[in-house]
């Protein structure tokens, strides 16, 4: 299996895949057994690592960074690359949890707030029989913190770890500790858990269709409207760094 090369949109790279290459890519990774990260990223992941030089690394050392936001797609296509689809965390988890059931994968499910990854658990299983999720646990990505969780996730010994702390601390998190867990697959899936376990409520399919879903999540989560003035940014730094390069 091998990934088609990335696509660098302002000095980050985002692989040109399918949801069915992003699950080929998992199946390769337990194959190997050693440790890899994969990253959803989307507009507001490349401004951070612009301003976060280690989160920058993260991207580009990362084994697969998904083009999750529709944003990216965009940018991608203005450059002459364009990718394929947007390949997001929040469709991924079932799709992997479909795969997963059939292949017999392990997953373990870290992060959200008390009960979410256990209630997320319960509907997977219950929509994917013969899903094995082995582990569920809030913690946090604060250092005291990770005795506990690496003590847990050992003992369950995953193939896939998902990591919902938000980015970049989930991805940041995953970096720091994945070769010392071993587990072959770790994803940052943000607020997966909080869309399956219905915490929050994903934008409606035609939003979706649409390109509108970022609308949506500043609507119905307007506290994140300081993060999200990245949009206009990222457009606009597109846009002059095309206007530069030309
Ligand atoms: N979260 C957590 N611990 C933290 C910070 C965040 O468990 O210290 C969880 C939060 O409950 C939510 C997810 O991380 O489930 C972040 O979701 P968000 O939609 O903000 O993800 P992002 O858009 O940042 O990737």
């Amino acid at each position: 299996m091998s990934i088609p090369p990335p696509v660098i949109i302002l000095g980050a790279p985002v692989h040109p895949v399918t949801f069915e290459g992003f699950l080929d890519a998992v199946a390769a990774f337990i194959d190997e057994g050693t440790s890899h990260q994969i990253c959803t990223a989307n507009p507001e992941f490349v401004m951070t690592a612009q301003r976060m030089p280690e989160f920058m690394r993260v991207l580009q050392e990362a084994d697969l960074v998904l083009p999750d936001g529709v944003g990216l797609l965009w940018a991608a296509r203005r450059m002459g690359h364009p990718l394929p689809e947007r390949v997001t965390g929040s469709d991924g988890i079932y799709l992997l949890a479909e795969r997963a059931a059939r292949e017999g994968w392990r997953m373990f499910l870290l992060g959200a707030m008390p009960g979410v990854a256990e209630k997320t658990a319960a509907i997977l299983e219950a929509r994917y029989p013969g899903l094995k999720v082995v582990g569920t646990y809030p913690g946090s990505p604060r250092d005291e913190d990770y005795p506990e969780i690496a003590r847990r996730i050992r003992a369950a010994r995953p193939d896939i770890l998902l990591v919902a702390y938000g980015a970049p601390n989930q991805d940041l998190w995953i970096a720091r500790h994945k070769d010392d867990l071993g587990v072959p697959v770790s994803i940052g899936v943000g607020g997966a858990f909080d869309f399956v376990a219905g915490v929050q409520k994903r934008a409606p399919r035609l939003l979706i269709r649409l390109n509108l879903e970022w609308l949506w999540r500043l609507v119905t989560q307007p506290w994140r409207w300081r993060r999200q003035l990245d949009l206009p940014r990222f457009v606009w730094r597109v846009l002059t760094t095309e206007h530069w390069m030309s």
